[in-house]
């Protein structure tokens, strides 16, 4: 998708996911929503999915493109543990700092910490999040040649239900417009290997439409931030899930 020609400059987001499909279902909707008011995005895979029971690597890396070109995001793959090997290491984190003080975003995505069904999600959200505090630290000596960055906000995502954290209030962001359903669910579809055994589509639909229902909107996607969101302004904050 473009991005509409009236929108002034957003600052950049930055995704990161530990395989090829995770940013697609876990927030897809987000990113074309963001995308399409002129937001920049970009998506650092952190594997080729070589572990997973359906799909070859080369397969995994032609659907993740097509994916995020459907999002209107940019992307890069790059090495760490490979995929069900992932493991916290500060020379991942400081890896994982290094593309972020290069892409210097406003805003960064990863999974949650939340354990789950696969081991890397819960492992690369910790690695992310520690990633973007080393991004800020001016005396790292692996990253004396960037200059120092500090992003505004760290969002998790949740790839599956499971993933939630329960001790974060969610953010809901409104997906609704059928332009942006329609681009999420045909970035999802394009990973055409996973989708054979069991309709994942269809679960990060009904989630949504779960989300949106008890929000007064048709679908919804949550975000958990890291932190406790800071506003200038009552005014700032436009409307809560429920209606009182
Ligand atoms: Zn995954």
């Amino acid at each position: 998708m473009k991005p509409t020609p009236t929108s002034p400059p957003l600052n950049p987001l930055l995704a990161f996911g530990a395989h090829p499909d995770d940013i697609e279902f876990g927030c897809g909707g987000v990113i074309a929503r963001e995308s399409r008011a002129g937001r920049p995005a970009h998506f650092v895979v952190c594997s080729r999915g070589e572990a997973g029971s359906y799909g070859t690597p080369k397969q995994r890396v032609a659907e993740a493109k097509k994916a995020a070109a459907l999002l209107g995001a940019t992307m890069e793959f790059i090495e760490l543990d490979g995929d069900s090997h992932l493991e916290i290491r500060a020379v991942h984190a400081i890896k994982l700092a290094e593309i972020i003080r290069r892409l210097r975003p406003q805003i960064v995505l990863t999974p949650s910490v939340v354990e789950n069904q696969h081991p890397d999600h819960a492992r690369l959200g910790r690695l992310v999040r520690d990633a973007a505090r080393l991004a800020r630290y001016g005396g790292l000596n692996e990253l004396r040649g960037q200059k120092s960055h500090a992003i505004e906000q760290l969002f998790f995502y949740a790839v599956t239900p499971e993933a939630e954290p329960r001790d974060i209030t969610p953010l809901l962001l409104d997906v609704s417009a059928p332009e942006i359903v329609t681009a999420w669910t045909e970035s999802m579809q394009a990973h055409g290997s996973q989708t054979s055994a069991r309709n994942y589509i269809e679960l990060q639909l009904t989630r949504a439409r779960l989300f949106g229902a008890r929000a007064g909107v048709e679908y919804a996607i949550r975000l958990f931030p890291s932190e406790p969101l800071v506003f200038d302004s009552l005014a700032q904050i436009s409307r809560s899930a429920r209606r009182f």
